[in-house]
């Protein structure tokens, strides 16, 4: 199915669907479930257009490839291009926020981290960033202060809020910049609190931005 940016009352977004720039280890608690490092400059990696759905399509988890784990972080939307050479307003470049799940092979993430592969088999597949519908920046008093959480039957798994960031999200743009131009309909992925788990078939998740913003959908 192809997929648009949607704002919260169903209106197509005028934007293309672009890459995602993700973040990894971005809140400590987290670090510390998987036994990582605390990264001394900015995880990055990247999912391509085709890894984009939309939370209301119906999802579908890889077969045979070891457990798929949730991942809830903040989502951003790229609105003007942003590069090393552009101001540092990043909000007046950014059109809104959504909650997107990073859906992680992780038994194959750590086959492919311990024989130093690259993570896209993992992480970039196909329909492997689930997205909500984008909610408009100006929505929010700050961006530095924004609950969310993730449900899943009914038990809630993850929860953060975007100040418990080890970078914050000017810092990140302002990284990521450095490396990555960022297009007009680009996403970027924030990073993930603790709380992975393995998802299955049946599953239904309920996703919280601001309490506000609630949606919800279900593993096919
Ligand atoms: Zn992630």
């Amino acid at each position: 199915m192809l997929y648009n940016h949607h704002d919260i009352s169903g209106q197509q977004i005028d934007l293309p669907a672009g890459k995602v720039v993700c973040i990894g280890r971005n809140y400590l608690e987290h670090i510390r479930e998987l036994d990582n490092a605390v990264p001394d400059q900015a995880l990055l990696f990247m999912k391509p257009s085709t890894a984009l759905c939309s939370i209301n399509s119906p999802l579908f988890l890889p077969e045979n490839l070891g457990e798929c784990h949730n991942e809830v972080e903040i989502a951003l939307l790229v609105k003007d291009k942003i590069d090393r050479h552009s101001h540092d307003n990043f909000n007046s470049s950014i059109w809104g926020v959504a909650l997107g799940l990073d859906l992680t092979l992780r038994d194959l993430q750590t086959k492919l981290k311990s024989s130093g592969q690259p993570w896209e088999r993992a992480k970039a597949f196909d329909h492997s960033c689930p997205i909500t519908p984008f909610v408009p920046v100006n929505q929010f008093t700050s961006l530095g202060d924004i609950d969310f959480s993730l449900t899943v039957n009914d038990k809630v798994r993850q929860s953060g809020n975007s100040n418990q960031m080890m970078r914050s999200i000017d810092m990140l743009i302002n990284e990521v910049r450095q490396v990555f131009t960022l297009l007009p309909g680009d996403i970027i992925l924030t990073g993930t609190p603790a709380g992975v788990g393995a998802l299955k078939s049946g599953d239904k998740l309920a996703l919280n931005l601001a309490n506000r913003y609630k949606f919800s959908c279900e593993i096919k």
